[in-house]
């Protein structure tokens, strides 16, 4: 018998497991905005070219990154944020799987700049393909500059499942308004082929809504805030008017982390049932925070869902909460205006 099995090389293992990481431009844009975040950045620009087909370029003041360090970071399972099994379960960053970086640099070309705070030189670094096809010194701004280019290049049936234009930079906008709502405390900007979609200084949560939404929203939000030893939910739902016939404008977050719960949506909706009409959705951005040794993030590689252990208390506890806010700011029903 002759032996048959061999190991993949790492290219070929990095586009396998980039395709879990690494769907279409936006699932970079998150990864891209998130690393920025980690990195303490306080302003954050997005450039997006062809609906980040041929660019999606994020830029920070961030902490940078070493010499060693700006080569280490497109090689699988290299990440700095965690050590050791334990920290799995008290994870305060955005990311710890350290896959990123590597799924992107196997579909793809990238430009990495970054130069360290404090540093008075940077490191310029282009990768095609998982291998690296320049490093050099160079002189940057402090933080980091990466763009990622000419996604799915090298894959070419990937390159054709992407959607139209308008269907990616929708995403697009749907990933950075989730990042740009979680980090108020950040100025972030997106610039798509040139023009400034969206410009958001750094301020409270709700500036932060009304940036995104609209001003004519600063009127409409009714502030939700609730705590026990448990757990922590504040954030703003819309008052019943503001109600559409469309999802879209429902995020939670879970300690910071946007989430798609449809069992959390349910007690949200349930608590403004008979406010709104049925077959409508209302405003919310929740934040609950809990301790992360309730939740388990690392049900998925893009960490959109997640495990409480608890559900039914978050449950019961999120629809009070509104419950009460609704009530204290004594809302009229929509169903009474008609009288
Ligand atoms: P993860 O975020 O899960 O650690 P990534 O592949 O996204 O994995 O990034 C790998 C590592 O590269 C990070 O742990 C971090 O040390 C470094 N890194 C990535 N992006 C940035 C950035 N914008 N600024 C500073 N360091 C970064
Ligand atoms: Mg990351």
């Amino acid at each position: 018998m002759t032996d048959i099995i061999n190991l993949l090389p790492d290219n070929i293992a990095n586009q396998i497991a980039a395709g879990e990481v690494i769907q279409r431009p936006a699932s970079a844009v998150k990864e891209l905005l998130e690393n920025a975040v980690d990195a303490d950045a306080t302003e954050i620009q997005l450039y997006i070219k062809d609906a980040g087909k041929e660019l999606v370029q994020v830029i920070d003041n961030g902490g940078g990154m070493s010499e060693t360090d700006a080569r280490m970071c497109f090689e699988r399972h290299a990440t700095s944020k965690i050590k050791t099994i334990e920290d799995l379960f008290q994870i305060r960053t955005m990311g710890f799987r350290g896959e990123a970086l590597a799924s992107i640099a196997a579909v793809s070309q990238v430009e990495l700049k970054t130069r360290q705070t404090g540093k008075d030189i940077g490191t310029y670094i282009e990768i095609d393909n998982s291998s690296v096809k320049k490093q050099e010194p160079c002189s940057t701004t402090e933080g980091t500059s990466i763009a990622m280019k000419n996604l799915f290049f090298n894959v070419p049936a990937r390159r054709n499942f992407l959607k139209s234009n308008a269907a990616e930079m929708r995403h697009i906008v749907d990933e950075f308004i989730r990042v740009a709502l979680s980090f108020p405390q950040i100025q972030f900007s997106l610039h798509s082929n040139g023009q400034q979609l969206f410009q958001l200084d750094k301020g409270s949560l709700k500036q932060r809504i009304v940036g995104i939404l609209g001003q004519s929203y600063n009127a409409k939000l009714v502030t939700v805030k609730e705590s026990t030893d448990y757990m922590n939910v504040y954030g703003f739902v819309g008052k019943p008017e503001t109600a559409k016939k469309t999802r879209g404008d429902q995020f939670f977050f879970v300690n910071n982390r946007f989430i798609k719960s449809s069992y959390l949506n349910h007690a949200v909706m349930n608590a403004f049932a008979d406010m709104i009409p049925a077959d409508s959705y209302p405003l919310y951005v929740l934040f609950i925070d809990v301790n992360p040794a309730h939740v388990d993030i690392n049900v998925h590689p893009t960490k959109q869902e997640i495990k409480f252990d608890d559900e039914k208390v978050m449950y019961a506890f999120v629809q009070a909460a509104i419950k009460h806010a609704l009530a204290q700011f004594s809302v009229t029903p929509t169903l009474d205006f008609d009288l």
